[in-house]
This record gives C-alpha cells, sequence and structure tokens, in this order.
C-alpha cells in the first residue's frame, strides 16, 4: 500500500507536469495565432506574415548573445532607443504622441492609450504599422523587410516562413522524422568534428547513416526546399530550411524524388531522394565511399551560419518515431 502510495506520488509529480507543459505549449500557439489574426484584421497585413517576421524574430533571438533571450507570446525585439525614438530624452517613453514626435517605432496596439515595448500586441502591431508604410502586398512587404534587416537571406527566409505557414494554415509545426525509415537497415555514429581527408583539410560537418542502396531519405521537419543539385563534396543533395531557421543538408543521394524541386514545402516524412555514394568529384560521381546519408544541420542567426552537431536529434527523432509506431500497432 505504501509503495502504491509513493509510486502514486511519484507519478502526479513525473507526469502531471509534463502534460500541463504540453498543454500550456498549445495554449502558447493558440495566443500567438489569435494576436497574428487580429493584427490582421486591423492592418490587412497577412496573418503569415506577421508569424514569419515574429518566428524569425524569436530564432535569431534564441542563438544571439547580443539580444535579450524571448519572453512574451511575440518575438519581435524592438531597441528601448528604436521604440521611443533615438532623440526622445526619456528612452522608457510609453506615451503615443511623444514617441510619434520622436520618430519611434512604438505605437499602441490595445487601445490602453500607451505603446509598451512590454506589450505583445502593442509590439506586434508596431511592426505591422511599419510594414504598413510600405504596403499590404508581398512585394511591398519584401521592400519593408529589407530596408529592416538590410539582407536578402533574411528577407528570402522570412517569405519562405509566410509561404510555409500559408500552406499549411498552422503554425504548431514542430514534428519530426527520422531521414530513413526507422525500419530500415541503418546505423551511424557520433562523428561531428572528425577530420576528413578529400579535398583539402576540413572537418566532418554532419553525422553519416549507413544504409543500403536506394533506400528511402525523407525530410525530418516542417519546411522549404532551398537547394537542390550537385556540389563536388556532398554529391547529388537537397537543402531544406525548417521554420525554426535550421538548414537540414542532404548528401550522397543516389538521386531526387520526382517531381521535387527548389521551394516546395515539405512535411516531416516527406519523400525528398534515395541513399547513394555521390560526391568527390565532378557531377555524376559515384561509388568512392560506401552508400550512406550524410545529414548535415546549420543554423543561421541572422548574420551567419555555422554547423551544429545533429547527432543528438537523429537520436531524438529516432526515439519519438519508435514510439509512435509502438503507439499505433
Ligand atoms: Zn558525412
Amino acid at each position: 500500500m505504501r509503495a502504491l502510495l509513493i509510486l502514486g506520488t511519484v507519478f502526479v509529480f513525473i507526469f502531471l507536469p509534463f502534460q500541463s507543459a504540453h498543454a500550456e505549449e498549445e495554449d502558447v500557439y493558440q495566443k500567438r495565432m489569435a494576436l497574428y489574426k487580429k493584427v490582421e484584421a486591423v492592418t490587412q497585413i497577412p496573418w503569415y506574415y506577421l508569424a514569419a517576421i515574429d518566428q524569425y524574430e524569436r530564432n535569431i533571438r534564441q542563438v544571439r548573445r547580443d539580444l535579450p533571450k524571448p519572453q512574451g507570446l511575440t518575438g519581435i525585439y524592438f531597441r528601448p532607443e528604436e521604440w521611443a525614438g533615438i532623440a526622445n530624452p526619456h528612452p522608457s517613453d510609453t506615451n503615443p504622441a511623444s514617441i510619434s514626435f520622436f520618430n519611434g517605432a512604438g505605437v499602441d496596439g490595445n487601445g490602453d492609450r500607451k505603446a509598451s515595448i512590454n506589450d505583445d500586441e502593442d509590439v506586434l502591431y508596431s511592426f505591422a504599422v511599419y510594414l504598413l508604410s510600405y504596403g499590404i502586398d508581398q512585394e511591398n512587404i519584401k521592400i519593408a523587410l529589407w530596408d529592416y534587416y538590410k539582407r536578402d537571406k533574411t528577407v528570402g527566409i522570412i517569405a519562405d516562413k509566410a509561404k510555409i505557414y500559408r500552406h499549411f494554415g498552422r503554425i504548431d509545426l514542430e514534428d519530426s522524422a527520422f531521414p530513413v525509415p526507422i525500419r530500415s537497415n541503418h546505423s551511424y555514429n557520433n562523428t561531428w568534428g572528425d577530420a576528413r581527408g578529400w579535398g583539402g583539410r576540413r572537418i566532418h560537418e554532419g553525422t553519416d547513416i549507413f544504409s543500403h542502396y536506394g533506400v528511402p531519405v525523407r525530410a525530418t521537419k516542417y519546411g522549404i526546399v532551398e537547394m537542390k543539385g550537385w556540389n563536388k563534396f556532398g554529391g547529388w543533395r537537397v537543402g531544406i530550411r525548417d521554420i525554426n531557421n535550421t538548414y537540414h543538408y542532404f548528401a550522397h543521394l543516389s538521386g531526387f524524388a520526382k517531381d521535387l524541386k527548389v521551394g516546395q514545402i515539405v512535411e516531416p516524412g516527406t519523400l525528398i531522394g534515395g541513399v547513394g555514394s555521390t560526391g568527390y568529384g565532378p557531377p555524376g560521381t559515384s561509388g568512392k565511399f560506401p552508400p550512406h546519408l550524410h545529414y548535415g544541420m546549420y543554423k543561421d542567426n541572422g548574420y551567419s551560419e555555422w554547423s551544429f552537431d545533429p547527432y543528438p536529434h537523429l537520436r531524438m527523432w529516432e526515439r519519438t518515431e519508435k514510439l509512435k509506431a509502438r503507439k499505433n500497432k
């Protein structure tokens, strides 16, 4: 009895917080979506563009040291002096009239007559008002984004995110899949950072998943095909950018899935090609090493992109999929 009681207590403490954390997460997506729709209704800026900008800013803040971590419902960050206006003697000004006088970005979005940098609605609305000064169609939004970020890649990433959100009609796109079918014969070790000889000295920026020729290779996250074609190291390769600003690199493929094209939207499990051994030479070179999928992951922080170790992610995706398969039996 006492053992049961202890077990019960352990259950409550381990599983209940997990449950409520999960529910909280769903709640956040709902609240965010409601906010995007509300600002869309007032400004006519499409919700999926607001969602894409918000997500982009959240993503870069998560990996940048010079920006505060995102805390509110929105991820958009204004520096206090941007918000209040550079010449404003009160950097924490919340008066819409004086902020406007000093050309600050802050606007009152929720109707409380304050433009508060800590209010999600005010922050999102302020960004929407900036976009509105250019126009509400895609071309003008892109020009507004270029003037704001001064970087083509950022504009491209945000436009692609908007396309993904619009396509699925929702923002909770965090599911995953292991890149080869979990029941296929495959093996992989943690070799990220190892030395590689071919083509000059470089380090191994990925995990090699050894399998047989032609075993299906699938997208691992919701995203968009950013790159497809030959490169001398990776052979036939595909690059997919996901909703969290991570670039997933699939190399040495035997070939591509029929009709796969740059700009195509994918979801976890979408077929993109087959395991092969292409690469280490001019287009078509194959068989210089055993067939395997080279899987790389790269993060963008708004300035540059760097490789990080995909191994822990692969392990997690594989485990998640195995659990799901067991539940569905
Ligand atoms: Zn490799």
